[in-house]
């Protein structure tokens, strides 16, 4: 019998993620050559909220670095949902704007439906407005949400087939697991969406051949939740503080997390416990530097599609 361990090729999405940016510079070039303008996105940032202005920060500057416009709106905490809906109305009415996100999470107070509603679906880059959450479930084209489409991305440029595959998605939110289960669907897997309320968790997890996390807990998914030769694609973001916790979760690569903890107070997490399941699986994504940067340049990869059909006249 080998005796040799196993160990999970780990999904390296950061580079998948410069592969995508690098077709977006090379067609946002082509774009501003033809038009005599470059696409533009503006995201819109409610309040204080320090994680927002980071992801804010990195959209904006990923943009300009692939040659697209970007605009950084920053309102007070106290904007009231009408004064957020004249800005989406403004950016809706600006010929020039191609893409409009609005950081979530918004202020407790503003009606978040109201604002997603409002922006115009042809620059809706997020994918996340009601007509484009439609045409996803029924298999039309459209903007999916990032992180999802990201996802898909990832699978398919590393050639992990997915047509009869049996993928279960652990988490059913708005943004990542419900977008990400039609996505599958329509590249022919068998889905299973698991949630807070699914019994006998791990038995369903167990089953599949492409296991997503999207749940925001510390390590949920553990070696007993894996099928043996699963690729597992770890969706969350979570902060840990705690030394002993990291040298847990990273086992002998924990030297540099536990150093971040010193340095800074945290070192980001999955949801998946990597040093049990890299045992188990065949395929993993790290944390950081697994879905994260796949979802920023999908974003980028939906400003120029919007800018694109905006321009033909496709809406
Ligand atoms: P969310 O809206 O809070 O949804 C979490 C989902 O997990 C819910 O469907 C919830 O079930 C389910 N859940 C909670 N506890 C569970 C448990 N013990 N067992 C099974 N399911 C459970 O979160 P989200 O926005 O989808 O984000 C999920 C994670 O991904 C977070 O860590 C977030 O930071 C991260 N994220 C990362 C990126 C990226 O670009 N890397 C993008 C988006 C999100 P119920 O529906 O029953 O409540």
């Amino acid at each position: 019998m080998n005796k040799e361990k196993r160990r999970a090729g780990i999904l390296d999405g950061a580079r998948v993620a410069e592969a995508i940016k690098r077709e977006v510079a090379g067609e946002a070039a082509a774009f501003r050559d033809k038009h005599g303008i470059a696409p533009c996105l503006v995201a819109v940032r409610v309040g204080n909220d320090p994680a927002s202005a980071v992801y804010v920060h990195n959209k904006v500057r990923t943009s300009e670095m692939l040659g697209l416009r970007s605009e950084h709106h920053e309102l007070p905490a106290e904007t009231t949902t009408e004064e957020l809906l004249a800005e989406v109305e403004r950016l809706n009415a600006r010929d020039d704007v191609d893409g409009i996100l609005v950081q979530l999470p918004l202020p407790r107070g503003i009606a978040e439906a109201n604002v997603l509603e409002a922006i115009d679906p042809a620059k809706d880059v997020d994918g996340f407005h009601p007509l484009n959450v439609g045409r996803l479930a029924l298999g039309r084209s459209g903007f999916a949400p990032c992180t999802p489409a990201g996802i898909i991305e990832l699978l398919t440029r590393e050639g992990i087939g997915l047509r009869g595959q049996h993928a279960c998605i652990v988490g059913r939110s708005h943004i990542v697991g419900r977008p990400l289960a039609q996505l599958l669907l329509q590249h022919d897997a068998t889905v299973t969406i698991c949630h807070s309320r699914t019994q006998e968790l791990a038995m369903l997890t167990r089953q599949a051949d492409i296991l997503i996390a999207a749940v925001g807990r510390v390590g949920l998914i553990r070696a007993a939740h894996v099928k043996p030769g699963a690729t597992v694609i770890d969706v969350g973001m979570n902060k840990i503080t705690n030394a002993e916790m990291a040298r847990d979760f990273f086992g002998g690569n924990s030297a540099s997390r536990v150093e971040a903890i010193e340095k800074r107070g945290f070192t980001l997490v999955g949801d998946v416990h990597p040093a049990e399941v890299v045992q188990v699986a065949r395929y993993l994504t790290p944390v950081p530097g697994g879905v994260g940067p796949l979802t920023v340049a999908m974003l980028m990869r939906n400003t120029l599609t919007a800018a694109q059909q905006r321009r033909r006249g496709v809406s």
